[in-house]
Parts: structure tokens; sequence; C-alpha cells
């Protein structure tokens, strides 16, 4: 594996992007939409870097089923708060096809809130199949699969300090 993000940029990266989330927003009270489980580590981090009125919940989207394949993406949003009326940030680990913020944000808009804006992590480049751009973003990164800062492989990986790329020899690797 080969870093790409240290623990201190990462920080960095949520500082800057919790300015610029608290700057939107001024005084207005926000309800953050964590999309679990990729996000559980963002989500407590910059939470804590916003000084600001604000709820936190959370709904389950899964694809990758494991490893690196994409699979049928399905939400369970049993456990999000009420957003009716609300300005709501979704928060994502990273932005890869798209698809996943995407069908988010389309489910969030069926409960009228007064707004749905979205925040990731990563971006990841050259990899965009759809018609949308989220709000904040605080890295941009190549077209490589990464692990740690809450994500993982094989559900491996999540609590890594630090953002790695998995290396060809890595991915062969399927340990549980
Ligand atoms: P999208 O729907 O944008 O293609 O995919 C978003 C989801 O795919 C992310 O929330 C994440 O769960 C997963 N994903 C995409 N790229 C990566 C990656 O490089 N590493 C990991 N661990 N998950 C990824
Ligand atoms: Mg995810």
């Amino acid at each position: 594996m080969k870093t790409l993000l240290t623990e201190a940029e990462l920080q960095a990266g949520v500082a800057r992007m919790a300015l610029d989330i608290a700057t939107a927003y001024g005084e207005r009270p926000l309800t953050i939409v964590g999309v679990l489980t990729g996000s559980i580590v963002l989500l407590a981090d910059l939470i804590r870097q916003l000084d600001m009125r604000l709820r936190v919940g959370v709904l389950q989207a899964s694809s990758y089923r494991s490893g690196t394949t994409r699979g049928q993406l399905t939400i369970n949003s049993e456990m999000m708060l009420n957003v009716t009326g609300r300005d709501v940030l979704v928060i994502d680990d990273i932005f890869d096809t798209g698809h996943t913020l995407v069908e988010v944000v389309a489910k969030l808009k069926e409960l009228s809130p007064t707004s749905v804006k979205t925040a990731v992590l990563l971006r990841k480049h050259g990899r965009q199949e759809v018609d949308f751009e989220p709000e904040f973003v605080a890295f941009e990164i190549p077209d490589e699969f990464v692990v740690g800062y809450g994500l993982d492989y094989a559900d491996q990986y999540r609590n890594l300090r630090y953002l790695a790329a998995l290396e060809p020899e890595d991915l062969a690797d399927d340990r549980t």
C-alpha cells in the first residue's frame, strides 16, 4: 500500500472544508446526513469542526458488495432524521462514478427538504458518469482504489488514520 494523504493532510483538508461549509450556511441550522459506512470517520471529524447548530443522521447506501466490483445500490434510510423543511448536507467518503450521491440526493428530495447539498472527502479523477457536482470537496485524487479514514476494502482498513492506495498485490490478497 502507498500513502496518498497523511493524517495531518486529512485533518487540514477536513478543517478547510468545514470552514467552507460554515461560511456557506452562516446562521442557518444544518441537518447533516452521513452515508454509511464509509463516511463515519469524516462525519465524526467534520461535525467537531463545525461550531454551529446541527443535527446528525445517517442512511446506508451499499453498492460495493465485496472487493472493488460495483453491485446494485440499495439505500436504507430507516435511521435517518426528519429532513422536511431542513437544510440538508449529505456527507460521503468519495465521489467516484457519482451514482451513489445522485440516488441519495433524489431520495432525500422526495422528503421535501428546504435544500440538499453534498460534501465529500474525496473526488476521483476521470470516473464521473453523472451530471452532478458535489458542492464541497476536500481532496481530488487520481483514479486508484483507496482505503483508510473510513474507506474499506472487503470491510478491512477503515480504521487507518491515513489514506492509502491499494496496489495490485494488495487486491489479490483477499484477507478477511
Ligand atoms: P459512486 O457511486 O460515486 O461510484 O461510488 C461511491 C461509493 O463507492 C463510495 O461511497 C464508496 O463506498 C465506494 N468507492 C468508490 N471508490 C472507492 C475507492 O477507491 N475505495 C473504496 N474503499 N470505496 C470506493
Ligand atoms: Mg460509500
